[in-house]
């Protein structure tokens, strides 16, 4: 995707985590002109934290020598669920405390901009889509490898809603029947098994330690580690099969940490997985490195600020 050339001011960014808040102040180019990032300290008040995004907005402003009128509007993206239409985040799992907690109001009220909320995969993908590595598609599907693993679909440009404006959630594709119990629910989830969490429950299980020891006992040669790497590349298989016949995105686009440090592994796995389709045109998925890093969140978000308005 291309940046709209229409959206020529300046917005807010902000990325909300569990363990950390990054405020910026982004232009049309996705250029983040200053930002500041504190923790989150979620179970310590929402009220708190609101207070310390508007003066880390302030702060911004000032350091770019821009001023709250030039705004165009705040983004915001946050570790779900959240809801985008009441503009609250119901997720007291990673945000203690933060229970249908209303965001936009406050920030709406203090700046008089208009502020929108996503969930922080769907704004991580806008901004890989809009400045990264899904550039140029207007089809994309993000997968993040962190904790869990986020999902952002994007298609013809925009957000993909579900049902009551409700965000899919890719990382809960079952990818095993008979695997490992989910949080979610169910067995044998893609993030239960590829993620952070869940290489590293496996590597724990087999006296290896967490993800960081099986990946290391891996490039060792351990047989233990191999097989829960293989597993995990076996989830990203199947997971990226079923997103390609029934999204059939031009981009999936692949980030978080363990990607950063692994992509080769993962793509030539999703790369497998997308050339061994019969059902579909060969070459029309093409799997790609993220490359904005922990920008994305920003970039996306305030992206997003501009084109909820240009609908
Ligand atoms: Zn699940």
């Amino acid at each position: 995707m291309s940046p709209n050339s229409n959206s020529s001011d300046l917005a807010v960014g902000i990325d909300i985590g569990g363990t950390k808040i990054a405020v910026g102040i982004v232009d049309r180019n996705g250029e983040i002109l200053a930002r500041r990032s504190f923790s989150t300290e979620a179970a310590q008040g929402f009220d708190r934290a609101v207070a310390r995004i508007v003066a880390a907005i302030d702060e911004c402003l000032l350091e770019s020598g821009r001023r709250r009128a030039e705004l165009y509007g705040i983004g915001i993206g946050c570790a779900g669920p959240v809801s985008p239409t009441r503009g609250t985040i119901d997720n007291p799992y990673t945000l203690p405390t933060w229970d249908g907690v209303d965001i936009v109001t406050p920030l709406k009220k203090e700046f008089d901009r208009p502020t929108f909320l996503e969930n922080d995969a769907d704004a991580a993908a806008v901004g890989e889509a809009y400045f990264g590595a899904g550039c140029g598609a207007k089809s994309v599907v993000m997968l993040t490898y962190g904790t869990g693993i986020g999902s952002g679909v994007l298609i013809d440009g925009k957000i993909y809603r579900g049902a009551q404006g409700t965000h899919p959630e890719l990382g809960h594709l079952p990818v095993e029947l008979d695997g490992p119990q989910c949080y979610c629910g169910i067995h044998g989830c893609f993030e239960a098994i590829a993620s952070g969490t869940g290489i590293s429950s496996a590597g724990s299980a087999a006296g290896l330690g967490d993800a960081r020891h099986v990946f290391a006992a891996h490039s060792a040669g351990d047989t233990r580690a191999a097989a829960i790497i293989e597993r995990a590349l076996q989830a990203t298989r199947v997971a990226v099969w079923t997103i390609q016949h029934t999204l059939l995105p031009e981009k999936i686009v692949l980030g978080g940490g363990i990607i950063d440090d692994h992509f080769a592994l993962f793509a030539e796995a999703a790369r497998g997985a997308v050339a061994a389709s019969t059902m579909n045109p060969q070459g029309c998925t093409e799997v790609v490195q993220a490359v904005l890093g922990n920008r994305a969140g920003i970039v996306g978000a305030a992206q997003w600020a501009r084109m909820a308005q240009m609908k």
